[in-house]
């Protein structure tokens, strides 16, 4: 019988699985499933946020030239003992399993009253608001000092110069960069005119704003909430081992722990380095891991040891709106060293890392 390989998700991690498997295991039937049939280019979210249009890829023809059969379909559940995945409207069934299903704005904390940037319909949601609270010289609140929060903030203020953006944050606004790098991002923060409100928790939003613990309220006419990425329950209620934060456990080949025909990639694996330390959600290290996956998929199927998985982080790349941006080198664990690129020549840098991305998912 004809070796079932089904991929759920087409976002940077699954799509580029997708397409290795289906180019190398010619001889598998490849299944890719996902929720819409275009492909998001997540990481140009903040960009839909403040209103720019985002172009539509459509997921056929990314996979145009493959015998890969498209399901366009949510996935409501797995059942890895009839190995079965459960769509709205369907049900297939799989031999090996690709799950990369990604992942969505934490927003535990604040639910209400909240924005988010972490997918394109909350990031059009979003958009749609702003140009009115620019209108009339708003304060738009963003919570996060990490990469997200940073890219939105500066984003929004470039796109809008009326608006008046806080950026509201539990630590300092990217306290992982180098110091020239942290630097540079407090210039681009006051050419851009961005309050920082550094060191405080916030507790909750409400329509008047963000409400810090202690009582304080920072007043705001919309709130984007950016402190971090979830995983979906899915795996978790089908019985894999995940982590603590509902990503899948893999070994070295990205392998399930508890389910040797399921891979994990991109967001929802809790995938690590040599060494033990685990990747950190990015487009950065979800591609590797699809390609890692799909190449050990493909030798197992050849009968082949799988090579395992190596990675090393080499730079971070933060857009702050289309005119500046931050390169910053770092070493293999991704922590910064000294080097860093600014001004222009980094944001064009980053726009040729996420033109690349988008073609290294073919
Ligand atoms: C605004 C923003 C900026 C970012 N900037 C960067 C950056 O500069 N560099 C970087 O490395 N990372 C960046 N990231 C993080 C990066 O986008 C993610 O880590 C990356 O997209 C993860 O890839 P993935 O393939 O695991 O998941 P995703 O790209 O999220 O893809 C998941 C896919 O699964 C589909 N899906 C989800 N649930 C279901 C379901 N139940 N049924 C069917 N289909 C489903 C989705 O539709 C999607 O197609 C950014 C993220 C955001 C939000």
């Amino acid at each position: 019988m004809t070796h079932r390989i089904v991929i759920l998700g087409a976002g940077y991690a699954g799509l580029t699985a997708a397409n290795r498997i289906a180019s190398r295991a010619r001889h598998a039937q490849v299944t890719l499933v996902n929720a819409r049939p275009q492909f998001v280019e997540r990481v140009r979210l903040h960009q839909v946020a403040a209103g720019q249009q985002p172009r539509e890829y459509p997921l056929r023809e990314r996979l145009r030239g493959t015998a890969m059969q498209l399901v366009i379909g949510r996935v409501q559940a797995l059942d890895p003992q009839h190995r079965q995945v459960r769509l709205d409207h369907a049900t297939v069934g799989y031999d090996t399993l690709v799950y990369a299903l990604g992942s969505a704005a934490d927003t535990t904390t604040v639910a209400d009253h909240a924005c988010t940037v972490a997918d394109l319909d909350s990031a059009r949601e979003l958009s749609k608001g702003v140009p009115d609270l620019a209108a009339e010289r708003g304060v738009l609140a963003v919570v996060g000092g990490g990469l997200t929060g940073i890219e939105t903030a500066t984003e929004l203020a470039e796109a809008y110069p009326h608006l008046r953006v806080r950026l509201i944050t539990s630590g300092q606004p990217g306290d992982w960069l180098s110091a020239r790098g942290r630097a540079h991002l407090r210039r681009a923060f006051d050419r851009l005119g961005i309050e920082v409100l550094p060191g405080v928790t916030v507790t909750r939003v409400d329509p008047e704003g963000v409400v810090l613990a202690g009582g304080r309220t920072v007043g705001a006419g919309l709130t984007v909430w950016a402190t971090g990425f979830v995983v979906a329950d899915i795996a978790r209620h089908a019985g894999l081992a995940v982590d603590g934060q509902g990503r899948i456990l893999v070994d070295d080949t990205l392998r399930s722990r508890s389910h040797p025909e399921i891979y994990a990639v991109g967001d929802s694996a809790a995938a690590y380095r040599a060494g033990g330390q685990q990747l950190r959600m990015s487009c950065a290290t979800g591609m590797p891991t699809g390609q890692c996956a799909a190449a050990a998929i493909t030798a197992r199927l050849a009968g082949r040891d799988p090579e395992p998985f190596a990675f090393r982080y080499f730079i971070q790349c933060i857009s702050l709106g289309r005119r500046d941006g931050l390169i910053q080198f770092v070493h293999p664990d991704d922590s910064a060293h000294n080097a860093v690129l600014t001004g222009r020549t980094a944001a064009w840098c980053k726009e040729l890392v996420v033109r690349g991305a988008l073609y290294a998912t073919r």
